[in-house]
């Protein structure tokens, strides 16, 4: 059991008020909040360690060089990658997949390809295959959604064509929680011997990720969403599909000469990474997976179940209340509406209760489009998160009916 309490310290953000309010952080899918040692970390980086990596011979540009490469390390063995060099930094999941999307096109994409992607993907994971629609004529196939917020697996099964280049979907969706069986999925496309991207933003920091039992060939997560630092994320890539991938973008650091007649490409991971790392944010990044990791997902994953439990027992008391996303297998994740109350109206409310929520299409519009809804209310929980915090939303939502109605 999980000393929630105790580990609440951790966030100095936690105690703070809001309009004179106890704050209750319930947007964690969105971002979480950052224990103290990730933030000392980044401000130790700085103090101690700051220069940049990898071309200096000096003592501090070595230093720096190894916290970063260390860094690389850390997350690799998170998510139980086989080789150091199959994770690249980027700014986040966002521009991950938009390295797939665009160097995996260069070599894979012809007009009318196809490429699988789900209807309850988040904006980052359809609009850079749009790109790829517009500048490639590909196709993209959705796997629809049923009426719990699972993907329908027949659909999917019968996507699979000589056109089908690659299927990207969601671990866990930020809107619905559903916690997607990817595993059989990729085994599927496997069989097909078609490659898979994984969108595990709203994954890594709920459940184990092990991307070689999953057999995933991509697999993207931003640091944020994890207790890290903004700005950070990763690609993982099986080294076989990043060695033939080309440079997503070109500049310093990923070549390993240059003249004007011809310049040839670093090696893994290099050849991903153009201009300056962000290599304070990476060993912010390490720190914030330690702590994970000394919490323990597995207790993680308990806790935030139990949340989720007691908070949609909790709410469904509320008559009228629509629940979006019910599938038994999901993660911390609870989206609804009030009836006959726009979500927008609700989440401002609840701001004045010191409530963070998060309204709105929650970048997944052709999901909304699909329930036939605007948008919703979502509130999404964190280990930190507890009963107590669930019980003052429950009597701030019935708050903002009696106002609204
Ligand atoms: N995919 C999913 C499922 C997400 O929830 C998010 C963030 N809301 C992203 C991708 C994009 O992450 P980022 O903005 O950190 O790149």
């Amino acid at each position: 059991m999980l000393d929630i309490q105790i580990l609440r310290n951790d966030f100095p953000i936690l105690s703070r008020t809001v309009h004179d309010k106890s704050l209750v952080y319930f947007d964690n899918a969105a971002t979480t909040q950052k224990p103290q040692s990730v933030v000392e970390q980044i401000r130790k980086a700085y103090y101690d360690a700051n220069a940049n990596v990898h071309r200096g011979v000096h003592f501090l540009s070595q230093q720096a060089t190894e916290a970063h490469e260390n860094a690389r390390r850390a997350v690799q063995q998170f998510i139980h990658a086989e080789h150091p060099h199959e994770i690249i930094f980027t700014r986040g999941t966002t521009e991950a997949i938009n390295l797939v999307a665009s160097s995996f096109a260069e070599i894979a994409f012809t007009e009318g390809d196809e490429v699988i992607l789900s209807a309850m993907e988040h904006h980052s994971n359809i609009v850079p295959w749009q790109l790829q629609m517009a500048r490639r004529g590909i196709r993209l196939r959705i796997i629809p959604v049923n009426e719990l917020g699972e993907m329908d697996l027949d659909a999917y099964h019968a996507f699979f064509s000589p056109r089908t280049r690659l299927v990207a979907v969601t671990h866990v969706s930020n809107v619905l929680g559903t916690i997607n069986p990817v595993q059989s999925m990729i085994a599927e496309a496997h069989a097909h011997d078609v490659p898979v991207l994984v969108d595990g933003a709203q994954a890594v920091p709920h459940l184990p990720v092990d991307v070689q039992a999953l057999d995933a060939d991509f697999y993207a997560f931003s640091a944020h969403k994890v207790y890290g630092p903004t700005g950070i994320g990763i690609l993982y890539g099986k080294e076989k599909y990043l060695d033939l991938l080309p440079p997503y973008q070109g500049g310093g650091e990923m070549i390993a000469a240059v003249s004007f007649e011809h310049t040839t490409f670093n090696e893994l991971p290099y050849k991903f990474e153009a201009g300056t790392p962000d290599y304070i944010g990476s060993t912010a990044f390490a720190t914030a997976l330690d702590y994970v990791s000394r919490i323990g997902l597995d207790s993680i994953a308990e806790h935030e179940t139990d949340l989720l439990r007691y908070a949609t027992d909790s709410l469904s008391a509320i008559s009228g209340i629509r629940i979006f996303g019910q599938a038994p297998h999901k993660s911390a994740v609870l989206s609804f509406l009030l009836p006959n109350i726009h979500p927008y109206d609700a989440g401002l409310l609840l701001d004045r209760f010191g409530i963070a929520v998060r309204t709105g299409h929650h970048c997944a519009q052709p999901l909304m489009q699909h329930l036939g809804i605007e948008g919703t209310v979502r509130a999404s929980f964190a280990f930190y998160n507890t009963k107590t915090e669930i019980d003052i939303f429950l009597q701030a939502l019935l708050q903002v009916q009696t106002i609204l109605q």
